[in-house]
Order: structure tokens, then sequence, then C-alpha cells
């Protein structure tokens, strides 16, 4: 066969296990089998950019960078909906619609998905533009984002009309954002509050294979436009599910307010059950028709209604407050309640955030505080039954120390937190930071637990994380439960984990914000651990995706304190100390040779497309040496492209854009002479 009949062979088999897999949930393939493939399609892409494709499924993994949004008109306005929280507001809303229509009235029963509200625009099969809700008039233009969503089709199966919108939810499940919670606080941040937040935050992240890698979906419910193929909202969620659309399986058609009721009440306590947040139902008029004779208020459309569940709450007694340490310092009190059921599961603890927080709502020991689970995943207190106080009640005083050091905390401005200063001499930071720096992610130390550290330090054996490295299996033998194979297993682990590459160890040195992608971007950008350690804020903030918040921190951690003899709090080693060590064991504090070979900053900062087919170095290989002479690679030409480098046939499309924008089109030996020495 030919390649291109090949390629789109692959395209098509591709396609096909990512509907089965993304929106029906039913994988026909594995995991593994489905790599292989689509790795054969890129090399075959690469190689024979001809037959270019947006469509295709390697498009999903993003590498565009917007950094404005373009703001957008709807071609359809964008609404909103009208609330009800009772029986008698549904039926108030039944008999004012039906003085607006002729025949009987049927209604849709959908469940209200808690996310990013969305339109997708389809021409001719494709899907052209993703715009949010923004102020319902108009939105932002996040099409390079949402093409990164499995479940959102980039070329549609069956009959579809030629031009027609789709409106939806984009939302992130829950088990997606608890496994994102896990790396930032692996990283040392503050984990995202909600789902829904976090989902309509990423839809504005500037690179697109950020967005990829998070697990959102796309649950789509309404279609807009003229001359529709369907007469009734249900047939469009029947089509749309037979386009190829990821369409919520809960939806049901009542006749009667009692059933919608009943409808209503089953899902207030299934909801639980179901993998994303929802927080209501919304009722539709069924028929297309009536609904058109009813019309739009200013704000919603009088054709549907929203029912929203009361977020549940149940009342309990606080029993303790007690206060957690982090690795970073940061305290954070956590309320500890008497046990409650609580949205199908037992709720014990609650968290309280900061101390801003007990005061404003005065919550006190022995209270009768109600507690709520909404959209947020840790239950939060809400208030207090002020009435169930006892007289003798005395207000919460917020610890002054701390709770493991007894260190006095302190309390910058701007930070709602307290923090424990003594990060030498503070035991749960001392094993919080080892535990982080060993953790699979940094150093990924074989043979050494979390609890093994904390029974490392608090023996003495250890003070910080380069103290690991002048460990013997004889000075670890004395602890508890440790054998003399594990003990030398440690060790060995321990001495492994010097051919870690400099991205993790950076990462693993625990420095406040620099998680592993920003770790991985810093040690690209610096490539030692001298350079960005000489780096000022003015440099760090150049660098791509670093703000003033990172650069900050990774000043601080490198700042030699000045040495205050007065002070009770052990000062210890400088964090600098600590990395001379770290570099006299072996440790990796810098890219490799065979990295660094090569790289340059010859290119520094040009934007460069690449078109064509290349002769010399393939395509892969040309992006490659652009990113390693410091150069970035962009899929659209714009004004800011630097030059575009092309190839045999080069797509006319994008001669054309070059040309009008002025862009300089160079041949492959005109770039590599320009990075020749
Ligand atoms: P609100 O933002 O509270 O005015 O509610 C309106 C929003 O609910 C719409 O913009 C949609 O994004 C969202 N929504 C969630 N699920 C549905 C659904 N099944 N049908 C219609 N709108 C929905
Ligand atoms: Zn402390």
């Amino acid at each position: 066969m030919d390649i291109e009949g090949h390629i789109n062979n692959l395209r098509n088999e591709l396609r096909e296990h990512n509907h089965k897999y993304y929106v029906l949930d039913n994988a026909t393939i594995s995991d593994y089998d489905f790599d292989v493939l689509l790795k054969e399609l890129k090399e075959l892409e690469d190689a024979n950019p001809a037959f270019y494709d947006p469509t295709s499924p390697t498009q999903r993994v993003g590498g565009e960078v917007t950094k404005n949004f373009e703001t957008v008109p709807h071609t359809f306005r964008m609404y909103s909906l009208d609330n009800s929280y009772s029986k008698e507001d549904l039926e108030d809303w039944e008999t004012r619609i039906k003085k607006m229509v002729d025949g009987d009235v049927i209604y849709t029963c959908e469940l209200k998905y808690d996310g990013a509200s969305m339109s997708l625009t389809y021409e001719k099969g494709l899907l052209v533009r993703a715009l949010t809700r923004g102020d319902g008039l108009q939105g932002d233009n996040v099409t390079a984002n949402v093409k990164t969503i499995k479940s959102v089709p980039l070329q549609l199966r069956g009959d579809y009309p030629d031009l027609f919108e789709i409106r939806g939810e984009i939302v992130l499940p829950f088990d997606g954002f608890n496994a994102m919670n896990e790396d930032r606080i692996s990283a040392g941040e503050e984990p995202y509050r909600n789902p829904r937040n976090t989902a309509s935050g990423s839809l504005k992240l500037q690179d697109s294979a950020e967005v990829a890698r998070r697990p959102l979906e796309c649950l789509l419910y309404s279609l807009v436009g003229d001359k529709l193929p369907v007469t009734t909202q249900m047939e469009g969620l029947q089509k749309a599910s037979e386009w190829g659309f990821k369409v919520p399986p809960v939806a049901k058609m009542a006749t009667s307010i009692d059933s919608v009721l009943d409808f209503i009440n089953y899902w207030d306590v299934h909801r639980h059950d179901l993998p994303y947040e929802t927080d209501g139902v919304v009722v539709k008029v069924n028929n297309l028709q009536q609904q058109e004779e009813l019309g739009y208020t200013a704000k919603a459309p009088r054709w549907a209604m929203a029912y929203k569940f009361k977020a549940e709450q149940v009342s309990t007694i606080l029993e303790e407050i007690t206060y957690q340490v982090g690795r970073t310092g940061a305290i954070t009190p956590v309320a500890n309640l008497a046990p409650v059921e609580l949205a199908g599961t037992t709720v014990k603890r609650a968290s309280l955030h900061n101390a801003d927080q007990i005061e404003k709502l005065d919550i006190r020991v022995g209270d009768t505080v109600y507690v709520e689970k909404g959209g947020e995943i840790i239950p939060k207190i809400i208030g207090v039954n002020f009435e169930a106080r006892s007289a003798d009640s005395q207000p919460t005083r917020y610890i002054v120390q701390c709770p493991d050091c007894k260190t006095e905390l302190v309390r910058t401005d701007g930070d709602a937190k307290h923090f424990c200063p003594n990060e030498k001499g503070c035991p749960t930071q001392i094993i919080g930071r080892i535990q982080h720096f060993i953790s699979r992610k940094a150093m990924d130390i074989e043979g050494l637990g979390g609890e093994t550290v904390a029974l490392l330090v608090n023996a003495g054996l250890i003070k910080n994380y380069a103290d690991l490295y002048i460990l013997t299996a004889d000075a670890i033998l004395p602890l508890e439960r440790m054998a003399q194979k594990s003990a030398e297993n440690l060790v060995e682990g321990v001495m492994k984990s010097k051919e870690i590459a400099f991205e993790r160890v950076l990462f693993a040195l625990g420095i406040r914000f620099v998680g592993e992608t920003v770790a991985k971007k810093l040690a690209k950008h610096f490539k030692s651990i001298d350079a960005l350690m000489e780096a000022t804020f003015e440099v760090l903030i150049t660098v791509d995706e670093i703000g003033d918040r990172i650069a900050e921190s990774v000043i601080a951690f490198f700042k030699t304190p000045t040495q205050d003899l007065f002070s009770e709090i052990p000062q210890g080693e400088t964090h600098r100390e600590v990395i001379e060590r770290l570099r006299n064991y072996g440790v990796q504090l810098a890219i490799s040779k065979e990295e660094l070979a090569g790289q340059t900053d010859k290119l520094s900062g040009a934007i460069f497309v690449v078109s064509g087919v290349f002769t010399k170095v393939s395509r892969t290989d040309l992006k490659k040496l652009i990113e390693d002479n410091g150069g970035k690679v962009s899929g659209s030409i714009s004004k800011k492209t630097r030059y575009v480098v092309a190839g045999d046939s080069m797509g006319p499309s994008k001669r054309t854009k070059a040309e009008d924008l002025g862009v300089p089109i160079i041949s492959e030996d005109d770039f590599l002479s320009m990075i020749a020495n």
C-alpha cells in the first residue's frame, strides 16, 4: 500500500480506539498496543509532512503555546439557567410555560455537570473552534487546549450537519483531580481546592501540552444551529452520540413534574457514585418547536430550569483542633470531628485552612459545627451552632509555637499561613524534606522508605539529605528491625541515586513551588546548579513559565542567610553547603555531557516553524536541534515566528502565510549553517 493510504488507515484505526476508550469507556486494545500504533503513525507523519492532518490522533499531545486568548463573539448567545429549589418552584414554572405553548409538554431531565461551559463549532465534521462561555456574548478561544482533550472528537462520524455548534461542560473527574493534587502536595504546593475551578483554569493554560497531561473530559448535551436534523432534545442527545461525542448517559424523559421530582430525588442520592461533580438537575422542554415558542428572557431560556441540589450538610461536635507541619514549615489547622456520615462517607476531619478562617467563623473546641461537602473534596466547616455553645466556651487561641519543635511561629505579609521558621531543627520538617528527597519521582532511593527516614532522623544519624550519602551499613544496623541485608540494600540504594539526572535532583531538593515540571524547565534552561544559583530574579523570570512566585522562592532557597548570633534557632548547614556536599558525593548537579554536547544559546529564544520533508536530518532531529540551541518550535506561523525552515513539499498555505507576514523562509542547509561552529 502507498504511504498516504497507510497513514490514513493508522489514523482511522487510532480514532476508532480513541472513541472506544474515551467516549464509550470500552477499550478493545491495551494501552501498550495503542502507544505502539501511535508511535508508528507519528514517525510516518514526521517523515511525510505533506500528509499533515490537523485532526490526526498525533495532534492530541498539544505543544501550541497561547499567550493571550483571543476573544470571539458567540454566534448564538450562551445563556445562563434559572434556578429552582423546590417542588413549588417547578410547578410555577410549568404553569408559566403551559400558558405559552399548545399541546402537551414533555420534559427531559439531565444532570447539571459542574465544570467549565464550552461551545464547540464543527464545520464539515471538523472541530474548528472551542470557546468558553465568557460573558455569554463573547468567549475566549481555547481551541488549541480543547483539542488535547481525548473525548472531544476532532473529526465526526456519520451523518452530521455541515455547520453546527455543540455545547457542554469540561469536567475533571475526581480520580484525575486527586492524582493531580498528590503531585502538587509532593511538590510542596497547596492542593487545588475543587475540580471545577481546576478544570476552567486548565483551559486557560498557555501550554497546550500541559493541558494534554490533565485528565479532563468533555460532556456534551446541547446542539445549537440553524436547521438541525432533530426535533427534540432527546433526539439531539442521541444524534450527538452517533456523531462521536461523549454524551452523558443519564438523561430521562418525564411527562409530569412529579416524575421530574422522582428523577431529582433519585440523583440527589446516587450522584455521589458518579465519577465527577454534579450540582443539580436541568429540566428542559423536550420539543424544540415548543422551545422556540418559549424563547428566552434577558438571561436564560424559558424552556429550561435548573434544580439545585442542596449541598449535603450535617452537624457534629468539634472535638479538637490539631496542627500539621508540612515539609516547608507551613502550619495547617485540622478539625477533628465526632465521626459523622456525610454524602456517603464517614467524616472525621475537616480542613480549617488557616487562623483567619477560624477567627472569621469563631470556631471553638466543643462547638456543634455544620459540615458541608460541596464542590470541595475535603469537607469544610461552614458555621457554628451558637445556640448549642456552652456558657464556659473560650475563643480559640491559635497556636503560637510549632507543635513539634516549639519554635515561635511566624507569619509574613501576604501569606495566609503561619510557618515554623526552624527549618534546620524542626524534626517534622527535616523528616518531610528527606522523605520528599527519596521519593519515587525524586531520587527514587530503593531500600529506603518514609518510616526508616524518621527512624534515622530520630536516632540522630542524619540531619539532612546530604547525610544519607555517608551512612554506612554498620551505623544503621542497630536501628529497630534493621537486618544486615536491608542495611546493605539501603546503602546501595543511596549510592545508585548518584545516577539520577539533574532535573530530578533539582526537584528532590524541595524548593518551594519547584515541582517536577518546573524543575525540568529550570534544568533545561540553566543546565547546572551553579548557573541556577547565580541567576538573578530578572533572569529567572525570563524563563518560560517561571513567574515571580517561583523566582522568589528559588532566590530565597539559595540565599546565604545572615548568621544571627542571638537566635535560638539552629542555623545548621546552608543550602549551598548541603549542595557542595552532594557535589562531592557525586550527585548529578548538571545535565550530563551527552545531553550538554551540542547545546548552545545560538538561537536564543527565536521561534521556528518547521515544514516539509528534509534530506539531511529528520524532522524530529531538526526540532531537537532548534531546542538544543536555545530556540523554540511552534506549530503555526505568526508574527512572532522568526524563521520558517522549509523542506521539500512545504505546505502551500504555510508558504503564503509566511510570505504575508514577512517571515523569512530558510532551507535546511541555511539552518544547519546557522548553528554550525
Ligand atoms: P449557571 O452557570 O448556574 O447559570 O448554570 C448554567 C450552566 O449550567 C450552563 O452554562 C451550563 O454550562 C451548565 N450545565 C451543566 N449541565 C447542564 C445540562 N445538562 N444542560 C444545560 N446546562 C448545563
Ligand atoms: Zn517546628
